[in-house]
């Protein structure tokens, strides 16, 4: 596949010549800017296949740029974070970021991700179609949308389709690689973080109307739906 572009939005000039270098050598092309800003200008104008964003950036940081990027496409962003703490922080914000990297990073995972995405934006993965209900819960693939009862609630990317993954293995514990294998598309062992971080917001959003079991040591399964109130 020749050249889709990925846009490097980095304020340490090392790092974002690093990954650029990377990326190329990879067969993309690569555009790169230190400014938040400039980053959503060229979002806007040059529509390239995914952002590469790190999270500190001296004008609009990262999660003000993939917010904006959000409200008006579903364009892969992965985040870059300097620390494991901010993944708590950029999860807590839901801005959206279909991944998250944190400093020092090899290189080479960090290109093996970008195609993972890649590879999941292209459509060929699940879901694509379809309904899950699970007691009050309704996920319907083909809209993209959860609802519990009445009410919508808004999911991630990511956080809809590990909620799939759980709720079409009904009472079957998947663990953390499997997730990280069917959900972000990794074909090797990636950071089993990210798992626990989607895990904590969808039950921060869903509560009980979708209880997921933590399986110690293994993984997670989806538990019992609650009883449906009359
Ligand atoms: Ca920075």
């Amino acid at each position: 596949m020749a050249g889709e572009t990925i846009l490097v939005v980095e304020d340490e000039q090392a790092i974002a010549s690093f990954v650029s270098a990377y990326l190329r050598k990879d067969g993309f092309n690569v555009q790169m800017t230190a400014s938040g800003r400039e980053a959503l200008t060229i979002v806007g104008t040059d529509a390239p296949a995914l952002v590469v964003l790190d999270l500190m950036l001296p004008d609009l940081d990262g999660l003000e740029v993939c917010r904006r990027i959000r409200e008006t496409s579903t364009l892969p962003v992965l985040m870059l974070t300097a620390r494991d703490d901010d993944l708590d922080k950029i999860a807590g914000l839901e801005v959206g970021a279909d991944d998250y990297l944190t400093k020092p990073f090899n290189p080479r995972e960090l290109v093996a991700r970008v195609r993972a995405i890649l590879r999941r934006s292209a459509g060929k993965t699940k879901p694509d179609g379809g309904v899950l209900t699970h007691g009050d819960l309704v996920l319907d693939a083909g809209r993209r949308e959860c609802r519990v009862g009445d009410q919508e609630i808004r999911l991630a990317p990511k956080e809809f389709d590990l909620l799939w993954e759980l709720l079409d293995h009904k009472g079957l514990v998947l663990t953390r690689d499997q997730l990280l294998e069917r959900v972000w598309g990794y074909t090797f062992a990636g950071d089993t973080r990210t798992v626990d971080v989607h895990v904590r917001q969808l039950r921060r959003k869903l509560g009980d109307a979708a209880p997921i079991v933590t399986v110690w040591g293994i993984g997670y399964k989806a538990g019992p739906a609650p009883a449906v109130a009359e």
